[in-house]
């Protein structure tokens, strides 16, 4: 394995090869995007287990997200030739909940406990909210399931938070009456949020040595990749599990019978794990979600005997991409200097695209993305990216009629959908009695004639008799509600317990599987029957959604033999984000900049780098915003092998607003000579548009479409900030003075004539609807549309 011919070793550079080669306490690999990072994580791995330094079952590797530690796994296997069985190669949060399910009776839970995903969290809080008029007071479910996101990220609880609290602040304490409500909700419904799963693993180690213990001496080898993104509690996990068993610990585990022996040094102690980190500060996203990058500077202070190794080399992309991005990030002060170069040459320039709107920028990237792959690139290896999520529907729409094959990732998630929710929550509440959250999202779904005043009849009865929702379901009988609605709970409650019985291990006939069971609620509840036998289109979508889980479940039963309800149930609340990339589809990839993250793709189109986007509007009012904000943006460049487009629109349909857009204040950080100014044909003539619009008809000619300095001779040379910005907008129109009345008649330059049926709006915000002769129905903000009256 130390040869230099194991093809674990092969095309390294000298960094990369001292990195996979060291061995110590504790490594950091600190390098910029696309130098190797996850590549050596991934060697080092193998490299442990090929040498017989470790067997697979010591190794703990921590990934970002579950599609992360898949291909980490297939990559291993890939150069071990065998599979890396007992190996835990996860995300956090997917280890978190191993460790609390086996530990879950020190931890003080059940082994069944729920996992509340972020929906769950914000409905729970709502209705604590409601209880207590607190939204008279200004909290939502938003601003306060982040307030206790953050708190639990820095392990804090309620109690530790009251303490430090000012409790003459009337709104400090209804905010605790809040936290310490929902506190008390997620334990009586034996459920865990997602904050939890960590905060509570650090817990369970700290209250609980001898526990902590056993995973220490399991793990001897712990890596963390992405680590810029990891949290306090986070931190602290990596923490508990890299330190020593203390010697007299460690003997009494020999006594036990752990076979600790081997792993005691001359004092009897075993040493903490090696741990190996690598990461990226400039890349890291998630500051807004408690991440500090603070981690890995101060990584070489808590951890004494660190070896840092710097790779600079980047592998990815072309040097004119790693030129931009260098010349970007280089606007971050505070951060540690760093020049990622490329042997892969210049490669082609970035291609700019000032879009007239989102419409023309989507047909921009729609037409790019036909001509790459007429030239022989495959949709898979192109990817769209953008800040907000409501942004893609320009882009789907014009996506689709062009015929282009694209899968949005992570956007509307197959297991938010409300139908699907529905469905879990009767596998959920068969698995967790306790869970009331699942047994109220049913009680009424399908429609079953129980109301909401019996709902809150049904809690109130349990809360004054201190029994479970669900038992108050059975008890139902004495409450006087009539026979029709009594007979409707019992029914159901019947159905729960039946199904309860199906899986009970000590069933003669073995417990069900998960689909069997989810076909048995389905058929005894009716929800899927309500749905084919309804009219409405929607509902039949949401049935083949329901047969869609049927079918996943079918594919877990035959995936997974030996596991069951609580297990299925797991993963489907793990499934991150990124983690329903399929890249073997030949489909284009579009995604928000944040799942972008430690990707690669040989084309990427970076789409609407405006001012209120990116930098986010949002991120204005908070200190180090922007820089994360351009961290993003960095990001994002990093993730293209060859080629990168970067486009912006000049008015931008948002909240069914249409606003004036400038271009980012991070475009003109690029150096000018790297990039290729394209234009929009609705702007200029067609000179720069691009080949399919150019052959666009233009009526009228003049106006709009004739002005001088158009973006396709962007500044041969950087510009100062403000005549840029101005040169860009100086495209826009401004008709500011034009009245328009319902009945004229006008003139666009891409549209042709028509008639205006309706002014809208006030001031720089008017909006002409106007009826087309020959283009449809169209929204023009009167004050840039490229119109004239006629
Ligand atoms: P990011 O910061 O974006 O997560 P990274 O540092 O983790 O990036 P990798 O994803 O490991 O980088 O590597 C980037 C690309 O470079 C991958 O396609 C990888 O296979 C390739 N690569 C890494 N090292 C080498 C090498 N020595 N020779 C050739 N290709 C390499
Ligand atoms: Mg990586």
């Amino acid at each position: 394995p130390d040869g230099p011919q194991s093809p674990l070793f092969d095309g390294l550079n000298p960094q990369q090869l001292e990195a996979v080669k060291y061995r110590g306490p504790a490594l950091l690999i600190v390098a910029g995007a696309g130098s190797g990072k996850t590549s050596v994580l991934t060697r080092r791995v193998a490299g442990l287990i090929e040498s017989r330094e470790a067997w697979p079952s010591q190794i703990l590797a921590i990934t970002f997200t579950n599609k992360a530690a898949a291909e980490m796994r297939e990559r291993v296997r890939g150069l071990l030739g065998q599979a890396s069985d007992g190996m835990w190669i996860s995300t956090f949060h997917s280890s978190c909940v191993r460790i609390l399910r086996r530990e879950a009776e020190s931890a003080g839970l059940s082994t069944n406990f729920s996992i509340y995903d972020s929906a769950d969290t914000k409905v729970t809080i709502k209705r604590i909210i409601k209880q207590l008029d607190a939204d008279t007071m200004g909290f939502t479910p938003g601003n306060v399931a982040s307030k206790i996101s953050k708190l639990k990220n820095e392990l804090a609880d309620v109690d530790s938070y009251a303490r430090n609290a000012n409790m003459s602040d009337p709104q400090e304490v209804m905010f605790v009456e809040i936290f310490r409500q929902y506190t008390r909700r997620l334990r009586e419904a034996s459920a865990l949020d997602f904050d939890d799963l960590i905060g509570e693993t650090v817990f369970l180690f700290r209250a609980f040595p001898k526990v902590a213990a056993l995973y220490r001496r399991r793990f001897r080898h712990i890596l963390v990749d992405e680590y810029q993104d990891t949290n306090h509690a986070q931190y602290a996990l990596v923490r508990e599990l890299t330190r020593p068993v203390e010697a007299e610990l460690a003997d009494d585990m020999e006594d036990q019978g752990l076979h600790v022996k081997n792993l005691q040094d001359a004092t009897g102690r075993i040493p903490g794990a090696s741990l190996t980190v690598v990461g990226d500060s400039d890349q890291s996203i998630y500051a807004f979600r408690g991440a500090s990058s603070r981690n890995i500077t101060e990584f070489e202070r808590d951890f004494p005997g660190t070896k840092v190794i710097l790779l600079e080399q980047n592998y990815r992309s072309t040097q004119n991409i790693l030129s931009a991005a260098n010349a970007v990030i280089g606007n971050n002060f505070d951060r540690r200097e760093k020049r990622l170069w490329s042997a892969g040459g210049d490669g082609e320039k970035i291609v700019g695209y000032t879009a007239y709107n989102g419409h023309d920028e989507a047909q921009f990237v729609a037409d790019e993305v036909e001509a790459l792959h007429r030239k022989g690139m495959a949709y898979r290896d192109m990817a769209v990216f953008y800040r907000t999520n409501a942004q893609t529907r320009a882009l789907e729409e014009i996506l689709v009629r062009a015929a282009v094959p694209y899968r949005v990732v992570g956007g509307t998630k197959f297991y938010e959908r409300a139908e699907i929710k529905d469905a879990l929550a009767y596998l959920i509440a068969v698995a967790n009695p306790q869970d009331e959250l699942a047994l109220r999202r049913i009680l009424n779904t399908p429609k079953r004639g129980i109301g909401p005043a019996t709902e809150t009849q049904l809690g109130s009865f349990a809360e004054t008799n201190g029994i479970s929702f669900r038992q108050a379901m059975r008890d139902s009988g004495g409450l006087g509600l009539g026979p029709k609605v009594t007979g409707a709970i019992l029914k159901l409650a019947t159905l729960l317990d039946s199904a309860a019985l199906m899986m009970d291990p000590q069933n003669p006939a073995g417990p069900a599987n998960v689909s069997d069971l989810l076909t048995y609620l389905l058929d005894g509840s009716g929800l899927l029957a309500v749905l084919r036998g309804s009219r409405d289109a929607q509902d039949e979508v949401r049935a083949e959604n329901i047969e869609e889980l049927v079918a996943q479940t079918k594919d877990f039963n035959r995936e997974n033999p030996d596991a069951g309800l609580v297990d299925f149930l797991t993963q489907v609340s793990l499934v991150a984000a990124a983690d329903d990339l399929d890249d073997a589809s030949g489909t284009v990839s579009l995604m928000t900049l944040h799942t972008a993250k430690g990707l690669e793709y040989e084309a990427v189109f970076l789409t609407g780098i405006e001012e209120g986007l990116l930098p986010h509007q949002m991120s204005a009012g908070e200190p180090g915003g922007p820089a994360e904000e351009r961290r993003l943006f960095y990001v994002g460049i990093t993730r293209a092998r060859q080629r990168l487009y970067l486009s912006l629109a000049m008015t931008r349909a948002q909240f069914g607003d249409v606003n004036v857009a400038m271009p980012s204040r991070y475009l003109q950080e690029i150096p000018a000579d790297l990039i290729d100014w394209k234009q929009s044909p609705g702007m200029a003539n067609s000179r720069g548009g691009t080949q399919s619009r150019a052959l666009n008809a233009r009526p009228g000619g003049g106006g709009f479409g004739s002005r001088s300095g158009t973006p396709g001779q962007l500044p041969p040379a950087p510009k100062p900030k403000t005549e840029w910005a101005n040169r860009v907008t100086a495209q826009v129109r401004d008709n500011g003075d034009l009245t328009l009345n319902p009945g004229d008649r006008i003139r666009h330059v891409d549209f042709g004539d028509g008639r205006v049926n309706q002014v809208t709006g006030e001031g720089t915000k008017r909006i002409a609807h106007v009826q087309f002769d020959t283009s449809g129905a169209k929204k023009l903000l009167i004050k840039i549309a490229p119109i004239e009256k006629i």
